[in-house]
């Protein structure tokens, strides 16, 4: 018997008409790549997280390739950074000719483990790419410390973190202002805000913003919006060689929409994730994330520890069945086939990094999300805790 059930999904992105006028007004004017809408949306973007730079580009891949470039690392080089994260994070040392260097995440918590980081440093360190992950501050202050004090740059992996906010002496400041070198935000459909696809550089530096401007658009000295609007013949040139790393202003028009509704985002988002809490929190042996005191998480993804003895794929088998999607923990880079030996170097045990890859699930939260769906999830958990079996012995 087929039944036709409404599905829970992971994420659903919060976009109505106000989108879809602002992309074709953007179509009907004859401009659609890197234009107008991109110089704005950068300008909006810069003020909302309070930095004096922000530079879009075509996702959060091409943005961290860009910072890490523009901090100096290359060939031979290595980067401090966890495996646990997506592998956007560490593919794109590689993308360096560099090395990553994994270590482990803290107990408790998804982010890196920051009394691992000094260990892991060589003379070849040129870079510390940490991530904001699931949308939690990571310990920023103790990570730029630690910078300062062995002079290597700082490298946010943000992409989850528009919004987000960590507290800094006596203020709170929002993720992408400038604490560490440079951060990098992604606008995936699974992310906070999205463009589709598409993604942001912020940064303090107007050295560094100058090098990740110049390379996302072919290094292309005079760009194509200036030679256009000119009386005058000019003739472009290209000084170094770039990448074709544009947003589109068709993207760019869609973001601006989607950062005016930022603050309803957040505030909904808050609100389930404090539901989540509160229902689940009975549940015996149920590790829920909390803040520390000093962050404030946007949730972009809420991620559960199941109790000992709990079979992953069963209970996320169990719940889909009763129309609750979810995934599972985040992943481990380095368990990847992409990531042989030889490519990575493992500065500490990543025992943690695994085991929450394999005990944690992320359940829905989404923008149009009720409280009576937080109930509904928080019953398929429950189902599924007392009934899922593994595959192999059910069998
Ligand atoms: C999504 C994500 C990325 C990649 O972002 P894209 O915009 O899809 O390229 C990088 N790092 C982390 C931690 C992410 O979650």
């Amino acid at each position: 018997m087929t039944q036709q059930r409404k599905m829970i999904p992971i994420a659903k992105p919060t976009l109505d008409e106000r989108e879809t006028e602002a992309a074709s007004k953007v179509i009907l004017s004859g401009w659609l790549t890197q234009g107008p809408q991109v110089a704005a949306f950068e300008k909006e973007f810069a003020e909302v997280v309070g930095a004096p730079y922000a530079c879009a580009v075509s996702n959060c891949t091409t943005a961290l390739h860009l910072a890490l470039l523009a901090v100096g690392v290359g060939q031979g080089d290595e980067v401090i950074t966890v495996s646990h994260s997506f592998i956007a994070t560490a593919s794109v040392i590689r993308y360096c000719g560099a090395t990553p260097v994994f270590v482990d995440i803290e107990q408790g918590g998804f982010n890196i483990d920051v009394q691992l980081i000094e260990r892991a440093i060589t003379p070849k360190t040129k870079a510390i790419l940490c991530v904001h992950q699931l949308g939690m501050p990571c310990d920023l202050r103790k990570i730029v410390e630690i910078g300062k004090v062995h002079k290597i740059p700082v490298v946010e992996d943000a992409a989850c973190a528009i919004g987000s906010e960590i507290q800094w002496g006596v203020e709170w400041h929002k993720i992408g202002k400038p604490h560490g070198d440079i951060a990098c935000f992604s606008f995936h459909p699974r992310k906070i805000l999205t463009t589709g696809d598409g993604g942001m550089i912020t940064t303090g530096s107007k050295e560094l913003d100058a090098k990740v401007r110049l390379w996302r658009q072919h290094s292309m000295n005079v760009p194509d919006t200036v030679r256009h609007g000119s009386a005058q013949v000019i003739f472009e040139n290209y000084p170094e060689v770039g990448f074709n790393y544009r947003m589109t202003d068709v993207q760019a028009a869609i973001g601006r929409e989607q950062l005016k509704r930022l603050p309803e985002i957040l505030e909904h988002r808050r609100r389930i994730a404090r539901a989540y809490a509160q229902r689940l929190r009975n549940i015996p042996g149920l590790g829920i994330p909390s803040e520390p005191a000093w962050a404030r998480t946007n949730w972009q993804s809420y991620c559960v520890k199941l109790p000992a003895g709990a079979d992953q794929r069963a209970v996320m088998q169990s719940m889909l069945d009763n129309g609750v999607s979810t995934r599972r923990g985040v992943m481990c880079a380095h368990r990847e086939p992409s990531y042989p030996a030889g490519t990575y170097r493992a500065a500490s045990h990543l025992s943690r990094s695994e085991a929450a890859q394999e005990n944690c699930i992320i359940l829905p939260l989404y923008g149009q999300m009720t409280e009576a769906e937080v109930n509904t999830v928080a019953e398929a958990l429950e189902y599924a805790l007392a009934n899922a079996k593994p595959a192999a012995l059910s069998a």
